[in-house]
């Protein structure tokens, strides 16, 4: 994590704001101040927090202060056990519960603790449903890497593991939840600019686990039960570097967004970087899947998108790509039954690739669509190919869907995040369950 000070912007800014917000300091502004902006009240509060936690009181935030902050952020802190302790005692301290701290210690017996042993304490955040994840701040790689941690750090029966890196080397992410028959694939964010889509699969699911873990219901289905009928993979960050790209992780002085605004000097028309779709290399990875990927071609093409830039370019080849190629090959080792890809925007399901109809797939589209609210609809032609719906229905002829989240343009606001995850909660129950009926 970087040094940050006063006069500071960016997403950077936004985790550091979250911290303190679930520390219990208020920022005044907007978005509960989630700004990104390290304006005066950032930096009062900032203060009163090193003066509070034995600090020097600088304002500034260095390793120090940031190694503070870092359980507000992930929701959990290590702690050593000491002679005296009960799991309620230590609750009672971090505004926890004994049962809390037991899943996320599966290990070590509340009734005989072991002195000097570290465990896992999660914290409890006053807002809400307590979730680690949280849905109004912009996403990068590195917040996510640390939310993953946290929620893994809750619920260790969740398994968490990388499927292959970017263009860039950041590790792409899949956590999986249940130890049933029924395998579902559930990505997002394959296009930058549609990173809002991120949240929703992993807060799904960090609520199943929850509701597995101390009982209950999501989506409208009882979580054991699809824990013991499905297996749950959710890859919710399939384009890091265009993610870090769109949300202004990178420095402007920094090769990697010099190289990018270059590319993008290829489509003057297109706004940088928030119109940016593609991975760092200016490729679009919706349209490198080997599926009708000469007819894409052909297609973009004719519409003007023949050099990398920032959406539509096919690439030089179908699965020329890192991203694409993981999500391949992770689907080739695993027999989804079903798989959900999240973009955005237009409150659209699109269930169809040219004229495949896998068994169940109109059926099950049309339930996903009465669940979410949103339309089943064909894909129009000129979207029609090499995306990874269209691949993984070619390939398996088994239901795969594309989940077109919000309204509006992209990058949707944050402020929507409530609304698309209530509408796609119970879709992705459904979907599992219906895969696991199929
Ligand atoms: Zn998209």
């Amino acid at each position: 994590m970087i040094l940050l000070r006063r006069g500071d912007k960016g997403p950077q800014v936004e985790m550091l704001q979250l911290a303190l917000l679930r520390a219990g300091y208020n920022i005044k502004g907007r978005n509960k101040g989630i700004d990104g902006v390290f304006g005066e009240s950032t930096y009062l509060a900032v203060r009163e927090f090193q003066r509070d936690n034995g600090l020097t009181v600088d304002g500034v935030v260095g390793a120090a202060t940031w190694k503070k902050l870092l359980p507000y952020i992930t929701g959990f802190l290590r702690y050593r056990i000491e002679s005296g302790d009960t799991f309620y005692k230590i609750s009672r301290r971090y505004g926890t519960s004994s049962q809390a701290i037991s899943v996320a210690n599966p290990n070590i017996s509340p009734n005989n603790l072991p002195i000097g042993a570290i465990i896992n304490v999660p914290l409890g955040f006053y807002n809400g449903e307590n979730t680690v994840t949280y849905g109004e701040i912009s996403y990068t790689w590195e917040l996510m890497s640390l939310f993953i941690e946290g929620i893994i750090a809750r619920y260790p029966f969740l398994e968490s593991y990388t499927i292959g890196n970017s263009e860039l080397g950041r590790g792409l992410y899949c956590i999986t939840f249940g130890k049933g028959n029924t395998s579902v694939m559930y990505n997002a964010s394959h296009h930058a600019n549609e990173w809002i889509t991120i949240p929703v699969v992993l807060k799904y699911i960090e609520k199943l686990a929850k509701a597995y873990a101390f009982g209950g219901d999501v989506g409208g289905y009882n979580a054991k039960t699809i824990y013991d009928l499905c297996r749950i993979h959710i890859v919710p960050m399939v384009n890091p570097d265009g993610v870090d790209l769109v949300n202004g992780y990178f420095d402007k002085d920094s090769d990697i967004y010099k190289s990018a605004k270059k590319l993008s000097e290829n489509y003057p028309n297109i706004q940088f970087p928030t119109g940016w779709k593609a991975n760092i290399k200016g490729v679009d990875l919706n349209l490198n899947y080997p599926a009708g990927w000469e007819q894409a071609r052909e297609i973009k093409f004719a519409q003007g998108y023949n050099l990398p830039g920032p959406r539509d370019y096919v690439g030089p080849f179908a699965f020329s790509e890192a991203e694409s190629v993981a999500l391949g090959n992770f689907t080739r080792r695993n027999a989804f039954k079903l798989t959900l890809s999240y973009h955005t925007q237009g409150n659209v399901i699109f269930w169809k690739y040219l004229d495949y109809e896998p068994e169940g797939s109109l059926e099950i589209g049309r339930k996903l669509s009465e669940a979410s609210g949103y339309s089943l609809e064909l894909t129009p032609t000129e979207s029609g190919y090499a995306g990874y719906k269209d691949w993984f229905i070619q390939e398996n002829n088994r239901p795969g869907y594309t989940i077109e989240c919000g309204i509006g343009i992209n990058p949707l606001s944050v402020a929507q995040f409530d609304t698309i995850y209530r509408a796609n909660e119970p879709l992705m129950s459904l979907a599992a369950v219906e895969a696991a009926n199929l």
